[in-house]
Protein backbone atom coordinates (compact mmCIF):
# COMPACT_ATOMS: atom_id res chain seq x y z
CA UNK A 1 0.00 0.00 0.00
CA UNK A 2 1.21 3.36 -0.89
CA UNK A 3 1.48 5.99 2.14
CA UNK A 4 -0.99 8.77 1.90
CA UNK A 5 0.72 12.27 2.23
CA UNK A 6 -1.74 15.69 3.20
CA UNK A 7 -2.35 16.86 -0.53
CA UNK A 8 -1.61 20.33 0.96
CA UNK A 9 1.61 19.41 2.07
CA UNK A 10 3.01 18.28 -1.35
CA UNK A 11 5.52 21.15 -2.69
CA UNK A 12 4.57 20.59 -6.45
CA UNK A 13 3.95 24.17 -8.51
CA UNK A 14 0.37 23.84 -7.69
CA UNK A 15 0.55 23.84 -3.77
CA UNK A 16 -2.15 26.92 -3.60
CA UNK A 17 -2.86 26.91 -7.19
CA UNK A 18 -5.06 24.10 -8.04
CA UNK A 19 -4.95 23.93 -12.02
CA UNK A 20 -7.64 21.53 -13.67
CA UNK A 21 -9.98 22.39 -16.35
CA UNK A 22 -8.68 23.64 -19.24
CA UNK A 23 -5.55 25.87 -19.62
CA UNK A 24 -4.25 28.08 -16.69
CA UNK A 25 -1.27 29.23 -15.04
CA UNK A 26 -0.69 30.58 -11.59
CA UNK A 27 -0.11 34.28 -11.73
CA UNK A 28 3.00 33.57 -9.89
CA UNK A 29 4.54 31.62 -12.19
CA UNK A 30 3.83 34.02 -14.93
CA UNK A 31 6.94 33.35 -17.70
CA UNK A 32 10.11 35.51 -16.65
CA UNK A 33 8.58 35.67 -12.96
CA UNK A 34 10.73 32.24 -12.15
CA UNK A 35 11.87 29.18 -13.08
CA UNK A 36 9.35 26.14 -13.10
CA UNK A 37 10.52 22.93 -11.59
CA UNK A 38 9.29 19.69 -10.47
CA UNK A 39 10.31 16.56 -9.80
CA UNK A 40 8.71 14.62 -12.97
CA UNK A 41 7.39 15.75 -16.12
CA UNK A 42 4.97 13.96 -16.90
CA UNK A 43 3.15 14.23 -20.74
CA UNK A 44 0.09 13.26 -21.59
CA UNK A 45 -2.96 12.86 -19.54
CA UNK A 46 -4.45 9.82 -20.51
CA UNK A 47 -4.88 6.81 -18.25
CA UNK A 48 -0.93 6.47 -17.77
CA UNK A 49 0.42 9.82 -17.30
CA UNK A 50 -2.85 10.36 -14.66
CA UNK A 51 -2.24 7.16 -12.79
CA UNK A 52 1.62 7.54 -12.48
CA UNK A 53 0.75 11.13 -11.29
CA UNK A 54 -1.30 9.99 -8.82
CA UNK A 55 0.89 7.20 -7.19
CA UNK A 56 3.86 9.52 -7.40
CA UNK A 57 1.92 12.46 -5.51
CA UNK A 58 0.40 10.57 -2.58
CA UNK A 59 4.00 9.91 -1.75
CA UNK A 60 5.10 13.35 -1.81
CA UNK A 61 6.60 13.55 -5.44
CA UNK A 62 6.21 16.12 -7.36
CA UNK A 63 4.49 16.05 -10.80
CA UNK A 64 3.05 18.32 -13.75
CA UNK A 65 1.17 16.49 -16.35
CA UNK A 66 0.98 18.62 -19.90
CA UNK A 67 -2.00 17.27 -22.18
CA UNK A 68 -2.12 18.35 -25.75
CA UNK A 69 -6.05 18.22 -25.90
CA UNK A 70 -9.05 19.86 -23.50
CA UNK A 71 -10.56 17.30 -21.05
CA UNK A 72 -13.89 17.41 -22.46
CA UNK A 73 -12.02 15.68 -25.70
CA UNK A 74 -9.80 13.39 -23.59
CA UNK A 75 -13.09 12.43 -21.63
CA UNK A 76 -14.80 11.93 -25.30
CA UNK A 77 -12.60 9.08 -26.61
CA UNK A 78 -14.15 5.49 -26.38
CA UNK A 79 -11.47 3.08 -26.01
CA UNK A 80 -11.81 0.03 -23.57
CA UNK A 81 -13.01 -1.36 -20.94
CA UNK A 82 -11.51 -4.93 -19.80
CA UNK A 83 -9.42 -4.51 -16.95
CA UNK A 84 -7.12 -7.47 -15.35
CA UNK A 85 -6.81 -7.63 -11.53
CA UNK A 86 -3.57 -6.76 -11.33
CA UNK A 87 -4.62 -3.38 -12.95
CA UNK A 88 -7.91 -3.76 -10.47
CA UNK A 89 -5.45 -3.62 -7.73
CA UNK A 90 -3.43 -1.23 -8.52
CA UNK A 91 -6.54 1.64 -8.61
CA UNK A 92 -7.12 0.44 -5.17
CA UNK A 93 -4.18 0.99 -4.01
CA UNK A 94 -3.84 4.16 -5.48
CA UNK A 95 -6.82 5.30 -4.02
CA UNK A 96 -9.08 5.75 -7.70
CA UNK A 97 -10.63 3.09 -7.22
CA UNK A 98 -14.62 4.17 -6.29
CA UNK A 99 -16.03 4.16 -9.10
CA UNK A 100 -14.70 0.77 -10.79
CA UNK A 101 -15.62 -0.30 -7.19
CA UNK A 102 -19.16 0.66 -7.43
CA UNK A 103 -19.89 0.16 -11.25
CA UNK A 104 -17.76 -2.07 -12.41
CA UNK A 105 -19.14 -5.91 -13.37
CA UNK A 106 -16.51 -9.16 -12.68
CA UNK A 107 -17.21 -11.23 -15.63
CA UNK A 108 -15.72 -14.66 -14.70
CA UNK A 109 -15.40 -15.91 -18.31
CA UNK A 110 -15.82 -15.40 -21.92
CA UNK A 111 -17.03 -16.54 -25.15
CA UNK A 112 -16.14 -17.47 -28.47
CA UNK A 113 -18.50 -18.46 -31.15
CA UNK A 114 -17.40 -20.27 -34.90
CA UNK A 115 -19.57 -22.80 -37.02
CA UNK A 116 -22.51 -21.16 -35.69
CA UNK A 117 -21.99 -22.17 -31.73
CA UNK A 118 -20.77 -20.30 -29.00
CA UNK A 119 -17.97 -21.74 -26.63
CA UNK A 120 -17.40 -20.94 -22.97
CA UNK A 121 -13.74 -20.11 -21.68
CA UNK A 122 -13.73 -20.67 -17.75
CA UNK A 123 -11.84 -17.87 -16.83
CA UNK A 124 -12.88 -18.37 -12.74
CA UNK A 125 -12.37 -22.38 -13.07
CA UNK A 126 -9.79 -22.22 -15.27
CA UNK A 127 -7.48 -19.63 -13.65
CA UNK A 128 -9.21 -18.77 -9.94
CA UNK A 129 -9.01 -15.26 -11.73
CA UNK A 130 -11.73 -13.03 -12.85
CA UNK A 131 -11.75 -9.91 -15.30
CA UNK A 132 -13.79 -6.45 -14.50
CA UNK A 133 -15.33 -4.68 -16.85
CA UNK A 134 -15.20 -0.74 -16.32
CA UNK A 135 -14.54 1.33 -19.18
CA UNK A 136 -11.55 3.96 -19.61
CA UNK A 137 -13.80 6.75 -20.23
CA UNK A 138 -15.06 6.37 -16.55
CA UNK A 139 -11.45 5.21 -15.27
CA UNK A 140 -9.79 8.71 -16.49
CA UNK A 141 -13.05 10.66 -15.19
CA UNK A 142 -11.90 8.92 -11.85
CA UNK A 143 -8.64 9.87 -12.15
CA UNK A 144 -9.22 13.69 -13.26
CA UNK A 145 -11.17 13.75 -10.43
CA UNK A 146 -8.65 12.27 -7.94
CA UNK A 147 -5.95 14.76 -9.12
CA UNK A 148 -8.26 17.59 -8.62
CA UNK A 149 -8.71 16.86 -5.04
CA UNK A 150 -5.36 16.40 -4.51
CA UNK A 151 -4.43 19.65 -6.18
CA UNK A 152 -2.69 17.79 -8.99
CA UNK A 153 -1.23 19.92 -11.27
CA UNK A 154 -2.86 19.05 -14.91
CA UNK A 155 -2.07 21.39 -17.68
CA UNK A 156 -4.47 20.88 -20.78
CA UNK A 157 -4.62 22.41 -24.28
CA UNK A 158 -0.77 22.64 -24.14
CA UNK A 159 1.17 23.09 -27.64
CA UNK A 160 4.58 22.02 -28.87
CA UNK A 161 5.48 20.33 -26.28
CA UNK A 162 9.52 19.61 -26.77
CA UNK A 163 12.06 17.28 -24.70
CA UNK A 164 15.48 19.06 -23.64
CA UNK A 165 18.32 17.56 -21.60
CA UNK A 166 17.81 14.02 -21.16
CA UNK A 167 20.86 12.42 -22.43
CA UNK A 168 23.18 15.20 -19.87
CA UNK A 169 21.12 15.19 -16.62
CA UNK A 170 19.16 18.67 -17.37
CA UNK A 171 15.78 17.08 -18.35
CA UNK A 172 13.33 20.24 -19.12
CA UNK A 173 10.18 20.47 -21.27
CA UNK A 174 9.20 23.54 -22.91
CA UNK A 175 5.78 24.16 -24.50
CA UNK A 176 3.31 26.95 -25.59
CA UNK A 177 -0.19 27.90 -23.61
CA UNK A 178 -2.52 30.74 -24.64
CA UNK A 179 -0.09 32.59 -26.65
CA UNK A 180 3.14 32.28 -24.07
CA UNK A 181 5.97 30.05 -24.09
CA UNK A 182 6.79 27.73 -20.96
CA UNK A 183 10.16 26.15 -19.68
CA UNK A 184 9.77 23.22 -16.93
CA UNK A 185 12.90 21.54 -15.42
CA UNK A 186 12.52 18.39 -14.16
CA UNK A 187 14.44 15.91 -12.72
CA UNK A 188 12.57 13.20 -14.49
CA UNK A 189 10.57 12.97 -17.95
CA UNK A 190 7.68 10.38 -18.39
CA UNK A 191 6.21 9.93 -22.01
CA UNK A 192 3.23 9.16 -21.59
CA UNK A 193 1.95 10.72 -24.88
CA UNK A 194 0.16 7.52 -26.65
CA UNK A 195 1.62 6.24 -29.97
CA UNK A 196 1.45 9.78 -32.10
CA UNK A 197 3.14 11.46 -29.10
CA UNK A 198 6.73 13.61 -29.13
CA UNK A 199 8.47 11.42 -26.98
CA UNK A 200 9.09 8.37 -28.66
CA UNK A 201 10.32 10.62 -31.59
CA UNK A 202 12.78 12.67 -28.88
CA UNK A 203 14.83 10.28 -29.20
CA UNK A 204 17.81 9.86 -31.34
CA UNK A 205 16.90 6.82 -34.13
CA UNK A 206 20.06 4.91 -32.94
CA UNK A 207 18.71 4.92 -29.22
CA UNK A 208 15.60 2.80 -30.44
CA UNK A 209 15.03 -0.50 -32.14
CA UNK A 210 10.99 -0.72 -33.41
CA UNK A 211 9.15 -3.85 -34.27
CA UNK A 212 6.08 -3.88 -35.62
CA UNK A 213 3.25 -5.88 -37.53
CA UNK A 214 0.46 -3.70 -39.63
CA UNK A 215 -2.45 -5.74 -39.84
CA UNK A 216 -4.41 -5.73 -43.21
CA UNK A 217 -8.00 -4.55 -41.60
CA UNK A 218 -9.95 -2.49 -38.67
CA UNK A 219 -12.02 -2.85 -36.22
CA UNK A 220 -15.66 -0.56 -36.72
CA UNK A 221 -17.03 0.23 -33.34
CA UNK A 222 -20.23 1.01 -32.46
CA UNK A 223 -21.66 2.27 -28.32
CA UNK A 224 -25.20 1.80 -28.49
CA UNK A 225 -27.54 2.85 -25.31
CA UNK A 226 -29.01 -0.92 -25.47
CA UNK A 227 -29.33 -3.54 -23.56
CA UNK A 228 -25.77 -6.08 -24.06
CA UNK A 229 -26.91 -9.39 -25.91
CA UNK A 230 -25.09 -11.44 -23.63
CA UNK A 231 -24.14 -11.58 -20.03
CA UNK A 232 -20.48 -11.98 -21.27
CA UNK A 233 -18.28 -10.76 -24.11
CA UNK A 234 -18.64 -12.92 -27.25
CA UNK A 235 -15.64 -13.21 -29.75
CA UNK A 236 -16.82 -14.65 -33.00
CA UNK A 237 -15.15 -16.30 -35.95
CA UNK A 238 -16.79 -15.71 -38.86
CA UNK A 239 -16.44 -16.54 -42.57
CA UNK A 240 -17.45 -12.65 -43.54
CA UNK A 241 -14.79 -11.35 -40.49
CA UNK A 242 -14.11 -11.02 -36.75
CA UNK A 243 -16.88 -9.26 -34.78
CA UNK A 244 -17.12 -8.25 -30.65
CA UNK A 245 -19.62 -7.89 -28.40
CA UNK A 246 -18.90 -6.22 -25.65
CA UNK A 247 -20.77 -4.18 -23.08
CA UNK A 248 -20.17 -0.85 -21.20
CA UNK A 249 -22.97 -1.34 -18.48
CA UNK A 250 -26.52 -3.08 -18.21
CA UNK A 251 -27.83 -0.29 -20.44
CA UNK A 252 -24.73 0.71 -22.73
CA UNK A 253 -23.57 -1.80 -25.51
CA UNK A 254 -19.98 -1.69 -27.43
CA UNK A 255 -19.94 -3.74 -30.77
CA UNK A 256 -17.39 -4.27 -32.78
CA UNK A 257 -16.90 -6.05 -36.64
CA UNK A 258 -13.54 -5.94 -38.73
CA UNK A 259 -13.54 -3.82 -41.83
CA UNK A 260 -11.23 -2.92 -44.08
CA UNK A 261 -8.93 -0.60 -43.74
CA UNK A 262 -10.49 1.61 -46.72
CA UNK A 263 -13.79 1.93 -45.46
CA UNK A 264 -14.32 5.13 -43.63
CA UNK A 265 -17.41 5.53 -40.71
CA UNK A 266 -19.39 7.22 -43.81
CA UNK A 267 -19.72 3.82 -45.38
CA UNK A 268 -21.57 2.58 -42.40
CA UNK A 269 -24.78 4.03 -41.61
CA UNK A 270 -25.80 2.31 -38.04
CA UNK A 271 -28.40 -0.19 -40.17
CA UNK A 272 -25.43 -1.61 -42.28
CA UNK A 273 -23.64 -1.91 -39.26
CA UNK A 274 -26.26 -3.77 -37.03
CA UNK A 275 -27.06 -5.64 -40.53
CA UNK A 276 -23.37 -6.62 -40.34
CA UNK A 277 -22.82 -7.77 -37.24
CA UNK A 278 -26.17 -9.99 -36.99
CA UNK A 279 -24.99 -11.52 -40.27
CA UNK A 280 -21.38 -12.31 -38.00
CA UNK A 281 -23.16 -13.70 -34.78
CA UNK A 282 -24.94 -17.33 -34.05
CA UNK A 283 -28.37 -17.45 -35.07
CA UNK A 284 -29.94 -17.49 -31.74
CA UNK A 285 -27.65 -14.46 -30.80
CA UNK A 286 -28.24 -12.22 -33.91
CA UNK A 287 -32.39 -13.04 -33.04
CA UNK A 288 -31.80 -11.26 -29.48
CA UNK A 289 -29.80 -8.59 -30.29
CA UNK A 290 -31.03 -5.34 -29.12
CA UNK A 291 -30.18 -2.32 -31.78
CA UNK A 292 -30.73 1.50 -31.77
CA UNK A 293 -28.92 4.49 -32.98
CA UNK A 294 -25.22 4.64 -32.24
CA UNK A 295 -24.18 6.94 -29.94
CA UNK A 296 -20.35 6.73 -31.07
CA UNK A 297 -18.81 4.70 -33.70
CA UNK A 298 -15.33 4.92 -34.89
CA UNK A 299 -12.57 2.69 -37.17
CA UNK A 300 -9.58 1.70 -35.52
CA UNK A 301 -7.13 0.09 -37.42
CA UNK A 302 -5.25 -2.69 -36.32
CA UNK A 303 -0.97 -2.42 -35.06
CA UNK A 304 1.23 -4.56 -32.92
CA UNK A 305 4.51 -2.49 -32.24
CA UNK A 306 6.92 -2.39 -29.71
CA UNK A 307 9.98 0.31 -29.11
CA UNK A 308 13.07 -0.80 -27.14
CA UNK A 309 14.65 0.38 -24.24
CA UNK A 310 11.44 2.52 -22.56
CA UNK A 311 14.37 4.90 -21.13
CA UNK A 312 17.48 7.38 -22.74
CA UNK A 313 19.03 9.21 -20.24
CA UNK A 314 16.07 11.08 -18.12
CA UNK A 315 13.25 10.32 -20.00
CA UNK A 316 10.88 6.91 -19.64
CA UNK A 317 8.44 5.74 -21.75
CA UNK A 318 5.81 4.33 -20.69
CA UNK A 319 1.99 2.86 -22.14
CA UNK A 320 1.23 3.31 -25.70
CA UNK A 321 4.11 5.39 -26.32
CA UNK A 322 5.88 2.29 -26.14
CA UNK A 323 3.66 -0.05 -26.96
CA UNK A 324 0.67 -1.31 -29.30
CA UNK A 325 -1.12 -4.24 -29.05
CA UNK A 326 -4.66 -5.46 -31.83
CA UNK A 327 -7.35 -4.64 -28.92
CA UNK A 328 -8.31 -8.40 -29.18
CA UNK A 329 -6.30 -9.49 -26.63
CA UNK A 330 -7.74 -6.32 -24.11
CA UNK A 331 -4.40 -5.97 -23.64
CA UNK A 332 -3.47 -2.41 -24.69
CA UNK A 333 -4.55 -0.26 -21.06
CA UNK A 334 -3.57 -3.39 -19.15
CA UNK A 335 -0.31 -2.93 -20.42
CA UNK A 336 0.07 0.64 -19.71
CA UNK A 337 -0.90 -0.28 -15.78
CA UNK A 338 1.85 -2.85 -15.86
CA UNK A 339 4.38 -0.43 -16.38
CA UNK A 340 3.25 2.11 -14.30
CA UNK A 341 3.81 -0.22 -11.60
CA UNK A 342 6.68 -0.58 -12.05
CA UNK A 343 8.20 3.07 -13.02
CA UNK A 344 6.11 4.07 -9.92
CA UNK A 345 8.27 1.21 -7.44
CA UNK A 346 11.48 2.54 -8.95
CA UNK A 347 10.43 6.73 -8.51
CA UNK A 348 9.47 6.00 -5.45
CA UNK A 349 12.61 3.99 -4.60
CA UNK A 350 14.48 6.56 -6.27
CA UNK A 351 13.08 9.03 -4.22
CA UNK A 352 12.51 7.26 -0.69
CA UNK A 353 16.14 5.41 -0.70
CA UNK A 354 18.40 7.14 -3.25
CA UNK A 355 18.12 3.80 -5.31
CA UNK A 356 18.25 3.93 -8.56
CA UNK A 357 18.59 -0.12 -9.35
CA UNK A 358 14.50 0.21 -10.13
CA UNK A 359 15.04 2.70 -12.94
CA UNK A 360 18.05 0.78 -14.12
CA UNK A 361 15.58 -2.35 -14.13
CA UNK A 362 12.33 -1.03 -15.34
CA UNK A 363 13.26 -1.41 -19.21
CA UNK A 364 13.52 -4.90 -19.09
CA UNK A 365 10.98 -5.29 -16.74
CA UNK A 366 7.88 -3.64 -18.47
CA UNK A 367 9.47 -5.37 -21.63
CA UNK A 368 9.41 -8.78 -20.31
CA UNK A 369 5.50 -8.85 -19.77
CA UNK A 370 4.77 -6.36 -22.97
CA UNK A 371 6.34 -9.88 -25.11
CA UNK A 372 4.08 -11.73 -23.75
CA UNK A 373 1.20 -9.58 -24.04
CA UNK A 374 1.93 -8.89 -27.56
CA UNK A 375 2.40 -12.65 -28.12
CA UNK A 376 -1.14 -13.03 -26.94
CA UNK A 377 -3.11 -10.33 -28.84
CA UNK A 378 -1.23 -11.41 -31.61
CA UNK A 379 -2.42 -15.16 -31.23
CA UNK A 380 -5.70 -13.71 -30.42
CA UNK A 381 -5.81 -11.62 -33.60
CA UNK A 382 -5.18 -14.25 -35.73
CA UNK A 383 -6.86 -17.02 -34.20
CA UNK A 384 -10.34 -14.62 -34.90
CA UNK A 385 -9.98 -12.39 -37.91
CA UNK A 386 -10.13 -13.24 -41.37
CA UNK A 387 -6.87 -12.58 -43.06
CA UNK A 388 -7.23 -12.48 -47.16
CA UNK A 389 -3.42 -13.34 -47.88
CA UNK A 390 -3.87 -16.42 -45.71
CA UNK A 391 -6.56 -18.18 -48.22
CA UNK A 392 -8.28 -21.34 -47.43
CA UNK A 393 -5.18 -23.31 -45.94
CA UNK A 394 -5.37 -20.47 -43.22
CA UNK A 395 -8.92 -20.85 -42.74
CA UNK A 396 -8.33 -24.39 -42.56
CA UNK A 397 -5.90 -23.89 -39.67
CA UNK A 398 -7.96 -21.70 -37.63
CA UNK A 399 -10.29 -24.14 -37.41
CA UNK A 400 -8.48 -26.40 -36.39
CA UNK A 401 -7.10 -24.19 -33.77
CA UNK A 402 -9.89 -23.56 -32.81
CA UNK A 403 -11.05 -27.07 -32.80
CA UNK A 404 -8.01 -28.36 -30.92
CA UNK A 405 -8.83 -25.45 -27.64
CA UNK A 406 -12.53 -26.62 -27.48
CA UNK A 407 -10.77 -29.74 -26.84
CA UNK A 408 -8.23 -29.47 -24.21
CA UNK A 409 -8.29 -28.14 -20.98
CA UNK A 410 -4.69 -27.55 -21.34
CA UNK A 411 -5.55 -24.90 -24.62
CA UNK A 412 -8.27 -23.25 -22.77
CA UNK A 413 -5.67 -22.43 -19.51
CA UNK A 414 -3.25 -21.04 -21.35
CA UNK A 415 -5.92 -18.70 -23.15
CA UNK A 416 -7.55 -17.98 -19.69
CA UNK A 417 -4.38 -17.27 -17.79
CA UNK A 418 -3.62 -14.92 -20.64
CA UNK A 419 -6.76 -12.96 -21.10
CA UNK A 420 -6.29 -12.70 -16.57
CA UNK A 421 -3.36 -11.22 -17.01
CA UNK A 422 0.47 -12.48 -16.71
CA UNK A 423 1.26 -11.76 -12.71
CA UNK A 424 3.74 -8.23 -12.40
C1 LIG B 1 -9.64 3.69 -30.84
C2 LIG B 1 -8.98 2.85 -29.75
C3 LIG B 1 -9.65 1.78 -29.18
C4 LIG B 1 -9.05 1.00 -28.19
N1 LIG B 1 -9.72 -0.07 -27.65
C5 LIG B 1 -9.12 -0.81 -26.71
C6 LIG B 1 -9.76 -1.92 -26.13
O1 LIG B 1 -10.89 -2.25 -26.47
N2 LIG B 1 -9.11 -2.64 -25.16
C7 LIG B 1 -7.83 -2.27 -24.75
O2 LIG B 1 -7.25 -2.89 -23.84
N3 LIG B 1 -7.21 -1.24 -25.28
C8 LIG B 1 -7.82 -0.50 -26.24
N4 LIG B 1 -7.18 0.56 -26.75
C9 LIG B 1 -5.88 0.84 -26.23
C10 LIG B 1 -5.98 1.64 -24.93
O3 LIG B 1 -7.00 2.59 -25.04
C11 LIG B 1 -4.62 2.28 -24.72
O4 LIG B 1 -3.69 1.23 -24.54
C12 LIG B 1 -4.58 3.25 -23.55
O5 LIG B 1 -5.32 4.41 -23.84
C13 LIG B 1 -3.13 3.63 -23.25
O6 LIG B 1 -3.10 4.70 -22.34
P1 LIG B 1 -1.95 5.80 -22.45
O7 LIG B 1 -2.24 6.74 -21.34
O8 LIG B 1 -0.64 5.12 -22.52
O9 LIG B 1 -2.16 6.50 -23.87
P2 LIG B 1 -3.36 7.42 -24.36
O10 LIG B 1 -4.64 6.99 -23.78
O11 LIG B 1 -3.23 7.48 -25.85
O12 LIG B 1 -3.02 8.84 -23.75
C14 LIG B 1 -1.97 9.64 -24.25
C15 LIG B 1 -2.33 11.10 -24.00
O13 LIG B 1 -1.24 11.91 -24.43
C16 LIG B 1 -1.76 13.04 -25.11
N5 LIG B 1 -0.71 13.53 -26.01
C17 LIG B 1 -0.32 13.01 -27.19
N6 LIG B 1 0.67 13.72 -27.73
C18 LIG B 1 0.92 14.73 -26.87
C19 LIG B 1 1.83 15.82 -26.88
N7 LIG B 1 2.69 16.00 -27.89
N8 LIG B 1 1.83 16.68 -25.84
C20 LIG B 1 0.98 16.51 -24.80
N9 LIG B 1 0.07 15.48 -24.74
C21 LIG B 1 0.05 14.61 -25.76
C22 LIG B 1 -2.98 12.53 -25.82
O14 LIG B 1 -3.91 13.57 -26.12
C23 LIG B 1 -3.54 11.54 -24.80
O15 LIG B 1 -4.49 12.13 -23.93
C24 LIG B 1 -7.76 1.32 -27.75
C25 LIG B 1 -7.07 2.41 -28.32
C26 LIG B 1 -7.66 3.17 -29.32
C27 LIG B 1 -6.88 4.32 -29.93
Amino acid sequence: MFGVIDPGSASGIATNQVLHSEWAMPSSLKPGKETLRTQVGIIGGGPSGLLLSQILHRVGIETVVLERRSRAYVLGRIRAGVLEQGMVDLLQEAGVSGGMDRNGDPHEGIRIAYDGRRHRIDLKGLTGKTVMLYGQTELTRDLYEARDAMGGVILHEVENVAIHGISDDTPALTWCAGGESYRLECEFIIGCDGFHGVSRRSIPPEGLREYERVYPFGWLGVLSRTRPVNDELIYANHPRGFALCSMRSPALSRYYVQCSLDDRVKDWPDERFWGELKARLPEEVAARLETGPSIEKSIAPLRSFVVEPLRHGRLFLAGDAAHIVPPTGAKGLNLAASDIRYLSSALIAYYRHGSDAGLERYSEQALARVWKAERFSWWMTGLLHRFPETGEFGDRMQRAELDYLFSSTAAMTSLAENYVGLPY
